[in-house]
């Protein structure tokens, strides 16, 4: 493994750039991380030529992984060369809006951003605005992008600003607690029921070591809104179309969210995101109401068609029980290697996604028979019930420093590139293959 060129690249970004990168979760690898020179089906190019098998895919939108199929090529290229964007509206905004509310149960309307983070602070603010309140509760350890609102840390009685440059009289206007707390959400409704606007959840918390609901969670969270007349957004800016294929999260879990923030793979691998929901609630946007909301950039006509072919390519081909079949092969491989090398360790993710949490506890080797085969669903049957994470709070607990300062450099010498952190979720493409899982569980065999 050679590093020359991407130490030479991040000598020189490091001049330009804060950190030398352009979202600061990429400085997370070190000393420095890899700079990428292409992709190829499932793998990536680095730099100075070393291949590797690419889990991060983008961090969540390369749902078809790096060589797009030809009809989606196709319409980026044709899209792309017939000039830019126009500042009117284009016909490929209305075939995607289509399409989303064709096949999302919560979504009539929809609105089209740049980001997710865009899409969850305009969601935050079309529930303040259509309820007339200004609390929001989110879960710790959940992660909406890099806006005011959410980017709050504490509980309930204590939020704070989790970064410099925000106040906190903003902060205060934000309930932090605890997922899969039943009890917890309670009691902040007891208590502050009458001013919550909305309460902003992933159905399952993707950014923080992957956390799957436990059973009841998420109808807890839909009667309590209902009952306090509050609304009730699912970020589904990881989950959509990657979890439940393009029914998303929600239609897994039957729970339909008043709003629902998408991003990543909507977008197709360009800068997206989207605010979808009843059609009631969407019109409080300007023009049609009074919640103001506007983009340069929103629908951009390249964006719509990589996301509009690329969702089209899923609905006609066998991608999503490609990539869950391999995700299935992914988690069961590494729930026996852990089963004899690891046994403390804790197999997530469902779907497409997979993490290892090192779990500290766990347990007695012998008592593993009839544990969760493919990843952690908080299944009470499951003799790791008692031990698996159920909050961000016992994912923090695991043994964080191992699998990034030991386990992910041992990864990458191998071959197989890993999200920067005990955190992120890790991805499978349409254009992973069985030989890929192979070769990981080999590594991963060796590693742990
Ligand atoms: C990635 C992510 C965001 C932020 O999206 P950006 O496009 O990075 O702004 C918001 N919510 C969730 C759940 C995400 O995973």
């Amino acid at each position: 493994m050679n590093d020359e060129r991407s130490r030479a690249l991040y000598d020189r970004a490091l001049s330009v750039m804060p950190g030398g990168v352009n979202s600061a979760v990429r400085a997370a690898i070190e000393p420095y991380p890899f700079f990428v020179q292409k992709g190829d089906a499932g793998h990536v190019i680095d730099a100075d030529g070393d291949r590797l098998i690419d889990w991060v895919m983008g961090l969540g939108p390369l749902l078809l992984g790096h060589d797009l199929p030809e009809p989606v090529q196709a319409a980026i290229q044709r899209t792309a060369s017939e000039g830019p964007m126009y500042g009117t509206p284009t016909e490929v905004e209305v075939d995607l809006a289509e399409f989303v509310a064709r096949h999302v149960p919560s979504v009539e309307k929809i609105r089209f951003v740049n980001s997710g983070t865009e899409a969850t602070v305009s969601a935050v603010r079309l529930v303040r605005g259509a309820t007339g309140r200004n609390k929001i509760v989110i879960m710790q350890g959940g992660y909406h992008g890099a806006q005011e609102s959410t980017l709050v840390e504490g509980d309930a009685d204590t939020p704070a600003p989790s970064s410099a440059g925000i106040p906190h009289d903003f902060a205060k206007h934000t309930l932090p607690v605890p997922f899969n707390d039943e009890a917890a959400v309670q009691e902040v409704f007891d208590e502050h029921g009458d001013d919550i606007a909305g309460v902003l959840v992933e159905p399952i918390l993707a950014n923080y070591g992957i956390v799957h609901p436990v059973d009841g969670y998420l109808e807890t969270l839909r009667e309590l809104t209902d009952e306090h007349g509050s609304l009730l957004i699912f970020d589904e800016v990881i989950t959509g179309f990657r979890v439940g294929g393009l029914g998303c999260a929600q239609s897994r879990f039957g729970i339909t969210p008043d709003i629902t923030t998408f991003g990543k793979i909507i977008g197709g691998g360009f800068p997206v995101g989207a605010i979808g929901g009843r059609a009631d609630l969407i019109e409080h946007f300007a023009p049609t109401g009074d919640v103001f909301q506007a983009g340069t950039f929103s629908g951009h006509p390249v964006t719509m068609a990589a996301g509009l072919e690329t969702l089209t390519f899923a609905a006609e081909n066998d991608v999503y029980d490609h990539v869950n079949g391999l995700g299935e092969q992914l988690r069961g491989g590494l729930t026996d290697i852990l089963a004899d090398q690891a046994p403390n360790y804790t197999v997530v993710g469902t779907d497409s996604m997979f993490k290892v949490i090192f779990t500290r506890d766990g347990p007695a080797r012998e008592g593993l028979e009839g544990q969760c085969e493919a990843g952690c669903t908080q299944n009470p049957e499951c003799p790791r019930f008692g031990f698996c994470p159920k909050n961000a709070g016992d994912v923090k607990r695991a043994e964080t420093e191992r699998w990034r300062r030991i386990f992910w450099g041992k990864m990458r010498e191998q071959g197989v590139f890993l999200s920067q952190n005990q955190f992120e979720s890790q991805f499978i493409s349409y254009g992973h293959t069985s030989e890929d899982v192979e070769r990981t569980l080999e590594a991963y065999k060796h590693t742990l």
